[in-house]
């Protein structure tokens, strides 16, 4: 854009802090876009990096294996749901849905009963490649390319907080739609796809687990397979290992990336259940899942999410306190006139500012918020007029507090229309 503000040169972060080049220290309440969970400058995890890069930095992934890798799925299986035992690796979550989509059709197809078409939920984001893109179709930010991607079949996400009738009404009408859709539908489906307990860039709009868990069982009794996006709401961010884990439900095929590495490096894993990996086993190559990339399961990166994984086994109690803080310091947010729908799940908190209009990521009342915030040195990025908080696991009790008192101060000055 030729109005856009100058780039701020980052040259340093500690913690939760980014410093720039003029001195300037940022506190980064979006963990730099979701992926860092261990605060910047993590020491154990860039050491894990250098070592690893002295031994062997990268071998292509194919007919060659190296221990980083089998180490860190190792590691996985044992915090993923029991279901999923079967990993694939690739770089970043855009890829791991695409992944996940090209599975879940060649799943069908090995089987003999070919189904390509997806169930997808309204204000879903999945990445920018063209698979994804066409799973997040209705989130507007695709409009130039919609001839390029593949119909979906689109139903409404039950959030919670928001305007109309009951979520218990909500959730049982979209069950219905989807159950409408699947018995009319000759060909059916190959998949349902669905960002669980927290649709992120479409707003931090939250759903039941309860709603998950029923979720899962109509996808069985319509045998279709069920995945779980868990790029944005993987390795604690919901307060549990992931958002299955939280919510009791485990699916078929599971996408994991962002904060894999502690926001060191770009890696990315798409799990499924033995039941989907055994339809690709044949003696010959017919079955083949003909995917790879130049840096799949790159050592550097592995070894980064093994030394992630290694902090992370200390956090659980952090995710509790985190969740305890945000309510209790969003309590005045949930008073205040300027505000509505003051949420948390996890780690991540959230709320709209009271426009007159609807929530939507185009309402310009997001960038006048983040500038006021940007100014007191607080790092948000607001998602039309939703704000929320994403902080790394290790900011401190003082620093939250500071950020909601500068939220408070941002509000009391904000205009509103
Ligand atoms: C960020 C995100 C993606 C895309 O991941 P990239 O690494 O940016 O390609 C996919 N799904 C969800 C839920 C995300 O939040």
């Amino acid at each position: 854009m030729k109005n856009a503000p100058d780039h701020r040169k980052a040259v340093r972060g500690e913690g939760c802090y980014l410093f720039l080049e003029d001195g300037r220290a940022i506190l980064d309440m979006v963990s730099s876009w979701w992926v860092n969970i261990h605060g910047h400058g993590n020491e154990q995890i860039a050491e894990a990096i250098y070592k690893q890069a002295l031994q062997l930095e990268h071998v292509i992934f194919s007919e060659f294996s190296h221990a980083p890798a089998e180490s860190l799925a190792a590691r996985l299986l044992e915090i993923l749901p029991n279901k999923i035992e079967h990993l694939f690796f690739s770089d970043n979550g855009s890829t791991a849905v695409e992944v996940a989509m090209k599975i879940a059709c060649q799943y069908w197809w090995n089987r003999g009963t070919p189904k390509e078409r997806f169930i997808v939920f309204e204000g879903g984001y999945h990445g920018d490649t063209v698979g994804a893109m066409s799973a997040g179709s209705e989130s507007g930010f695709f409009e130039p390319f919609s001839k390029l991607l593949f119909p979906v079949d689109t139903v409404p996400y039950p959030a919670v907080g928001e305007s109309g009738e009951s979520l218990e009404a909500k959730e049982a009408n979209t069950l219905d739609k989807i159950e409408t859709l699947a018995r009319n539908k000759e060909s059916g489906y190959a998949a349902i796809l669905i960002e669980p307990l927290i649709q992120g860039a479409g707003g931090m709009r939250m759903c039941r687990p309860l709603f998950l868990q029923k979720l899962k069982s109509l996808s069985e009794s319509l045998d279709i397979l069920l995945i779980f996006d868990e790029v944005m709401t993987g390795f604690g961010r919901t307060g549990s290992w992931f958002a299955s884990t939280a919510s009791n439900t485990c699916p078929d095929i599971i996408c994991l990336s962002k904060a894999i590495t502690g926001g060191f490096m770009p890696l990315a894993v798409t799990g499924t259940s033995a039941e989907v990996f055994e339809a690709f086993l044949a003696d010959d190559g017919s079955r083949t899942f003909y995917h790879g990339h130049s840096y799949t399961a790159n050592p550097l990166a592995c070894a980064a999410a093994v030394a992630s994984l290694d902090i992370l086994r200390a956090c659980p109690e952090r995710f509790e306190n985190m969740s305890a803080l945000h309510l209790k310091f969003g309590d005045f947010l949930k008073y205040h006139h300027k505000t509505r729908n003051f949420r948390v799940q996890g780690t991540i908190s959230a709320f709209e500012l009271n426009t007159k209009k609807e929530n939507s990521y185009f309402n310009p009342v997001g960038r006048r918020a983040k500038a006021m915030l940007l100014k007191r040195g607080i790092l948000m990025r607001p998602l039309g007029n939703t704000l929320y908080l994403m902080p790394p696991y290790i900011i401190t009790k003082e620093e939250l507090e500071r950020v909601y008192s500068e939220i408070e101060d941002m509000l009391h000055g904000i205009e509103l229309d």
